[in-house]
């Protein structure tokens, strides 16, 4: 590859092989989750409508969501080392995530990995099992997404020439129809090949790794 490059990834299912969001969500709401589950997967509503539904059915403290999130703590093995080939190759790194900051940092941490740069939505503990969630990275012009992918990539685009993507899932969509690459699975990988979009498939990072290599 030539020029400066970002990888730009997702986490739940991608990073984590697990999906830590939806299992946090399940754990601790109290209400009608597949009702909601199902109105996000058809696309009936954008994530921060159902984000805001969460916020005010959820109760939760984080002591305890902690110990639940490091309980799972399903990484790709082959991660750590595809972050420190993405280093080695001078390729910048960054994770964008539809999820919430408080188990992606706990768990990037708990593998050494604190230093990776995340854009997410973010989880507030109120006391008294109260919590809120905040859109940092939301886009006022369509306003589907708690956090826009989409933007974040664009706004990467005035420090790097080629942008590669990384993820699975329905909030990856819409940011690959951007990106110079594009590596996919599950529902990513199939609505790419309903679009006609390029992108490969990748099992984990170390397949990642060796098609960049190639490039
Ligand atoms: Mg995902």
């Amino acid at each position: 590859m030539t020029g400066k490059t970002l990888v730009l990834s997702d986490f739940d299912g991608t990073i984590s092989t697990q999906d830590i969001g939806h299992e946090v969500i399940k754990r601790f709401m109290k209400g009608d989750w597949r009702e909601l589950d199902d109105s996000y997967a058809s696309g009936k509503i954008g994530s921060m409508a159902a984000y805001r539904r969460i916020a005010s059915l959820m109760k939760a403290e984080s002591r305890e969501m902690a110990e639940y999130t490091l309980g799972l703590n399903t990484m790709d093995p082959t991660f750590a080392d595809f972050y420190r080939f993405c280093k080695q190759r001078g390729f910048g790194f960054k994770v964008v995530s539809d999820g919430l900051d408080f188990y992606i940092r706990l768990i990037l941490e708990r593998h050494g990995l604190g230093d990776i740069e995340f854009f997410s939505n973010v989880l507030r503990f109120n006391g008294g099992f109260s919590v809120s969630i905040e859109f940092p990275c939301s886009n006022d012009e369509c306003g589907r997404c708690g956090t826009c992918k989409s933007m974040i990539l664009q706004n990467e685009r005035s420090e790097y020439e080629r942008i590669v993507y990384i993820g699975d899932g329905y909030s990856d969509v819409c940011p690959t129809q951007y990106a110079d690459m594009v590596f996919g699975k599950g529902i990513l990988y199939e609505k790419c090949r309903q679009n006609s979009r390029a992108c490969f498939h990748y099992s984990n990072f170390r397949d990642i790794a060796d098609i960049l290599d190639r490039q």
